[in-house]
């Protein structure tokens, strides 16, 4: 085998050679819905059971007519609920694709980002903590390497690995939970170990959602309750002496007039809607269940790196114990300089600083590379900006990389070491955070040598390191010795100085926490950063801390001390990932909503308790990616905020549509039970009945859960997580708009029945019809006026009125529809008197609501 540490990887030709040869790295795809099986799916509901008895009854009672318009609508209805479930599933596929994995490869001596279906057999693998194993491999190289194994083997300890015999392979679907490796690949695809038990795919979860759990359980006890209402009704009516096959049919149209049809398909198709929205703001839901969870969120715990700050860091500082430091330039672009007391230097100006460029440039994975006229960094950025000032200063580059171990950076240990061979002899180099390199060391590096590190050098360092922090900074110390013994040991180590690092904030963190404060979301830091910088960088970004909590005090503490200390204002730094899961279980022991950010392979555990865990899509690991609810594209605080809008939309989307087909099912079904009471003849058909609730409301329901974002929606506070989606409110409304609708449909007809019944009937179905129409615009938004969010702000809402209303008009002037639907052409006259009962429809509730905005304000 290839010198490991010399090879560069596989060249171009030779990967194209293998996969000829292997194919690619991916599995048949996991069982997918196909269309067929979602049509199917249209004919399984209860809704269509009670249909297919209604058409078999009607057969029997003779009436061939009405048999076939429910069949009609039959199909009509699973077309809509094809089309609606077709379209949430091929969006729910395309949010799987983005989440197809990665790995990170070396080939023609570069590190790539590649995805894992191109891997092939004889590729590197560079395999860092919390990395998902694209492929089986034998190991080339490994640091403190352990792997998570549990997927295969069920053992839920971390297995170490190493070059020894029996421990040199790592299995594809394992992930690595800590340490660093390079690793040959031996097998792909079905080849593995694990292709041989299961699929490698990133799922998207299409568990139902509370929300269509609920909504699904309310529509069958409606089901039910329509049920035995009918059976009851027709009974009565029997035995009143009235016509069976009258009232078979009254009770039919009255279980389907109760049902709300539409409901669970116009659920499923808003959240899937509404996941691809967010995918557009750089949000990507896992599962359907984040975006509804999301709209409740009330707490915030992000971290700061990359997430409140761009991660792009630029050493702009050093400080050695005789001499300090001015960097210029930015970015990773090595223009720019290191000076002095006004003058520039370089590597060999200054034996201390060569000593810690050296250190901060051996130290470290990361890499520079030039892309035309700027460079790219590869690596962590830390590190990159570490790199980028050894350039700055001139720094002899090796031809290879002369490491020969390591004890990688963690979280929790906050620093790493390498065993460097450099000309000069072996070398420990170690970097980390300041309190961590101090306590490691016994010496410290000045301009005439090293000297003991005595308490008044460690009171220099703490105040410099204090001053930098104090800015914003992020410091990083660097110290050194000499390892003749070839010995990696943390200890006795000679200080050479500290790195002042700026990772500015992202432009727009600072309006997304106002937002975040303004909509009653509590926003808390955990980093694992410096308490001087999180401050700083909190002060920077508008975030009010009152109360810093190191990680250290949070372990002193107990869990009631924790619970009081997480009101208004805390933050947490220099906290290991293993300390969120405390911070969240405390909240939410307070009954609070958790949004928790983590990217790390520890930080698994409190994704997956908070409530919604949010991984980040460029910087996380695989790992975090998987125990996460939310993938965050672009890593940005700003994201979670505006996803929190998307999540709050899409509730008050679903309450409003909700709301909506309950108030048109009470109409009809008052209608129906007055127009009984009082003996009349059957005020609408059963046929009519479900061209009203399928044809025409599922269709304006679906537009009205694509409605936009109300005005304040981020002025409120959270909802409750027990809050319901009628509530007395939703009710009372149902009721008041249902009567209305019902009653004055039920007046038109008895107006009009001395003209014949078809007449009164159509022009009673059409008046229905509009009513429910024209009473959408009171449930656009529950608060606001339509003044206020614009008549015409929802374009889906206006073309569904076009096309229902004209479906109506069709309905009562084509002659086939009219033979189906059993309708008569209305005059000018009929209309006139249908407008005139709507318009109150239109008016009423916006007087109402600029009343009630009126009596709110004063
Ligand atoms: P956050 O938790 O907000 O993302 P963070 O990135 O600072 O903050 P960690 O990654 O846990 O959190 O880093 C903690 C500390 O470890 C840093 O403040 C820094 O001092 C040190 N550190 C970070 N990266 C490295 C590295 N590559 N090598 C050595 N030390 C590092």
């Amino acid at each position: 085998m290839a010198d490991p540490i010399h090879d560069g990887g596989l060249t171009r030709s030779e990967v194209e050679a293998a996969r000829a040869r292997a194919g690619w790295n991916e599995l048949p795809e996991a069982e997918t819905t196909g269309p067929l099986r979602v049509l199917l799916r249209q004919f399984s509901s209860f809704l269509v059971l009670i249909l297919i008895v209604a058409a078999l009854v009607a057969v029997a009672l003779g009436e061939w007519i009405d048999a076939a318009t429910i069949g009609l609508v039959v199909v009509l209805n699973a077309a809509l609920g094809f089309v609606q479930e077709w379209k949430a599933e091929t969006a729910l596929a395309s949010l799987r694709k983005l989440l197809s994995p990665q790995a990170m490869v070396l080939r023609d001596g570069q590190e790539k980002l590649v995805p894992a279906r191109e891997i092939v057999p004889g590729d590197i693998l560079i395999l860092t903590s919390g990395a998902k194993i694209a492929a089986d491999a034998a190991l080339l190289r490994a640091s403190d390497l352990r792997i998570d194994e549990s997927i295969l083997t069920g053992e839920s300890m971390p297995v170490a690995k190493s070059l020894d015999e029996g421990r040199d392979r790592v299995f594809a679907g394992t992930a690595v939970s800590s340490g660093r490796a390079e690793a040959r690949v031996t097998a792909i695809a079905g080849e593995t170990e694990f292709g041989k038990i299961a699929h490698l795919t990133g799922s998207v979860g299409v568990k139902t959602t509370h929300l269509q759990r609920k909504l699904g359980q309310l529509a069958r006890q409606l089901g039910l309750a329509a049920l035995l209402v009918a059976a009851g009704v027709t009974a009565l009516g029997l035995i009143v002496g009235r016509d069976l096959t009258e009232m078979v049919m009254t009770g039919l149209s009255l279980s389907v007039a109760m049902v709300p049809e539409g409901l669970p398909a116009v659920v499923t198709i808003t959240l899937a809607l509404g996941a691809t929205a967010m995918v557009r703001q750089n949000a990507l839901a896992r599962r359907l269940q984040a975006v509804e969870t999301l709209g409740a969120a009330s707490v915030i715990c992000t971290d700061k790196t990359g997430t409140l700050t761009e991660n792009k860091m630029t050493a702009t500082k050093v400080w050695t114990l005789d001499r300090q430091y001015d960097v210029t330039g930015t970015g990773y672009d090595p223009a720019g300089h290191i000076e002095a007391e006004g003058a520039r230097l370089r590597f060999g100006d200054d034996p201390v600083l060569g000593a810690l460029l050296q250190t901060g440039l051996h130290c470290s994975h990361a890499r520079l590379v030039p892309a035309g006229k700027t460079w790219t960094m590869i690596g962590a950025p830390t590190e990159g900006a570490l790199v980028t000032l050894a350039y700055k200063g001139w720094c002899d580059l090796p031809k290879e990389r002369g490491v020969l171990a390591e004890i990688p950076f963690s979280s929790a240990r906050k620093r790493m070491s390498v065993l460097y061979q450099s000309p000069d002899g072996v070398q420990v180099l170690t970097k980390g955070a300041p309190e961590q390199i101090v306590e490691i060391c016994t010496q410290v590096l000045g301009q005439d040598g090293a000297k003991p590190l005595g308490a008044a050098e460690r009171d220099a360092i703490t105040r410099a390191y204090e001053e930098m922090a104090a800015d914003g900074q992020r410091v990083i110390a660097l110290a050194s010795r000499a390892a003749p013994d070839h010995h990696i040991a943390e200890e006795e180590l000679t200080f050479l100085g500290l790195v002042g690092l700026i990772d500015p904030p992202r432009a727009e963190v600072r309006e997304a926490i106002a937002s975040a404060q303004s909509a009653g979301i509590r926003v808390v830091m955990i980093t694992g950063d410096s308490p001087i910088t999180a401050a700083a960088i909190a002060r920077q970004t508008g975030l009010k801390v009152k109360r810093q909590i190191s990680g250290q005090e949070l372990d002193e503490m107990d869990d009631g001390a924790l619970r009081e200390a997480l009101g208004d204002g805390v933050l947490f730094a220099r906290t290991k990932p293993e300390q969120k899961m405390r911070i969240v279980a405390a909240l939410q022991a307070q009954d609070q909503i958790v949004a928790m950010t983590g990217d790390g392979v520890n930080d698994a555990p409190a994704l997956k308790q908070a409530d919604i865990g949010v991984s980040m899509g460029v910087r996380g690991t695989d790992v975090a990616r998987d125990a996460s609810d939310l993938v965050l594209l672009d890593d940005n605080f700003a994201t979670i905020v505006r996803a929190i809008g998307e999540g709050r939309r899409q509730f008050a989307n679903v309450r409003k549509f909700v709301r909506y087909l309950l108030s048109s099912n009470a109409g009809e079904v008052i209608a129906l039970v007055v127009n009984i009471a009082i003996g009349g003849p059957l005020v609408f058909l059963a046929t009519q009945i479900l061209w009203m609730n399928l044809v025409t409301d599922g269709v304006t329901a679906v537009a009205l859960g694509l409605e936009k974002g109300e005005p304040d929606q981020m002025a409120e506070p959270p909802r409750r997580k027990d809050s319901r989606i009628l509530g007395p409110a939703g009710i009372g409304t149902i009721v008041v708009l249902g009567m209305y609708t019902g009653l004055s449909s039920l007046w038109i007809f008895f107006q009009l029945l001395d003209f014949g019944v078809e007449l009164a009937r159509t022009t009673a179905f059409t008046a229905m019809v509009v009513f429910e129409k024209v009473s959408v615009f009171a449930f656009r938004s529950l608060r606001h006026s339509n003044f206020r969010i614009g008549w015409f702000s929802n374009p889906f809402l206006l073309l569904a009125l076009i096309v229902t209303l004209g479906a109506q008009v069709a309905a009562i002037y084509w002659p086939p529809l009219q033979a189906l639907l059993r309708t008569v052409p209305i005059g000018w006259a009929e209309w006139q008197l249908i407008a005139a009962f709507a318009l109150p429809i239109l008016v009423v509730p916006e007087l109402a609501k600029i009343a009630l905005r009126r009596d709110q304000r004063t």
